[in-house]
């Protein structure tokens, strides 16, 4: 028989995966440069980080996917920090204007489960576990936890925003603003509003083992990781066999996720009808 030709699985050795590029998004794997706090508070200052990298590139230490990749998160925060100086309420005025006729629910509840990282979405809760216990998030996880607040839950980003101010060891007045308002789709150059992140898949995608759900939510670590991130899901057997009573041990999601996802664009339609 012919052996059948393996193109699908090849890899260049230019594609080869490497750490900063192919890992970034993966928070379980420590391979971002955690320099966000030294940047903000002028430890370092990118230009000295922009010619290291340099540097690297053209001595071979640091891969052209890795390098150009990290310079490229570096230009994000040199243009966060342009809109901050153009726009210096960038922390309390939408910079979209329409989104100031965005009906915003008001729930005190809520705010705190989500503070308290007891949403019941587990790599939802993880982040803001690790945040309350570090000052700090996987960009990943931000992105995630974000999401969840302003499209989930319907509520303010400034709130989260606050939170986040509140929180962080790195809090920044550009980096942070921009991030919630770009997620929250008010912001610069944001995604369009009906993208909203599933939860349950981004911690499939990006925590595959669940070895970051599970080091942040020690409630689930026993549990299978076909249903860790969805627990709501698994088959009674397997929740008792991990210890697990929903709404006791590990709270019942919040919000229902398909719920969620269709009262979202609703919320979008009634701004854009109240803004004409
Ligand atoms: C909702 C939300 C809030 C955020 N709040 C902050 C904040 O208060 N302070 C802060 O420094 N960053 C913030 N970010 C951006 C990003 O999450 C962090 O800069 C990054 O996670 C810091 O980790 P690192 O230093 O290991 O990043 P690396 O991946 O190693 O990146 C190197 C540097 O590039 C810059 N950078 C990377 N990604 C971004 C980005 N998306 N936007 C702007 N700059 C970036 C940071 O200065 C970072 O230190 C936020 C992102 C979101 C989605």
């Amino acid at each position: 028989m012919k052996a059948r030709r393996r193109t699908a699985c090849k890899v260049s050795s230019t594609e080869r995966p490497t750490p900063y590029a192919d890992g970034r998004d993966l928070p379980a794997d420590a391979t971002t440069s955690r320099l966000s706090p030294s940047l903000r508070f002028g430890e370092i200052s990118a230009r000295q980080i922009w010619h290291a990298v340099k540097a690297g590139l053209s001595t071979g230490d640091v891969s052209e996917r890795d390098g150009e990749k990290f310079l490229a998160e570096l230009g994000w925060r040199e243009f966060c920090h342009h809109l901050l100086s153009d726009h210096p309420d960038l922390a309390t005025s939408n910079f979209n204007r329409d989104f100031d006729h965005f009906p915003w629910e008001v729930d005190e509840n809520a705010l705190q489960s989500w503070q308290a990282g007891q949403t019941g979405y587990p790599i939802v809760d993880a982040g803001l576990r690790e945040l309350w216990s570090t000052g700090w998030i996987h960009n990943r996880v931000r992105m995630i936890v974000a999401s969840f607040l302003t499209k989930h839950l319907l509520i303010d980003w400034r709130s989260g925003e606050q939170w986040f101010w509140d929180t962080l060891v790195d809090a920044d007045p550009a980096n942070n603003p921009a991030g919630w308002q770009w997620v929250a789709s008010c912001g610069a150059d944001a995604p369009p509003y009906f993208r909203i992140f599933n939860p349950a898949l981004q911690g499939e995608k990006f925590d595959p083992d669940g070895a970051y759900t599970r080091h942040w939510v020690p409630e689930l670590e026993h549990l299978d990781k076909r249903c860790l991130h969805h627990p709501w899901d698994a088959p009674g057997e397997a929740l008792q066999k991990a210890g697990i009573v929903l709404g006791k041990t590990y709270p019942a999601p919040l919000i229902d996720h398909s719920k969620a996802r269709k009262r979202a664009p609703h919320a979008y339609e009634a701004m854009k009808q109240a803004k004409s």
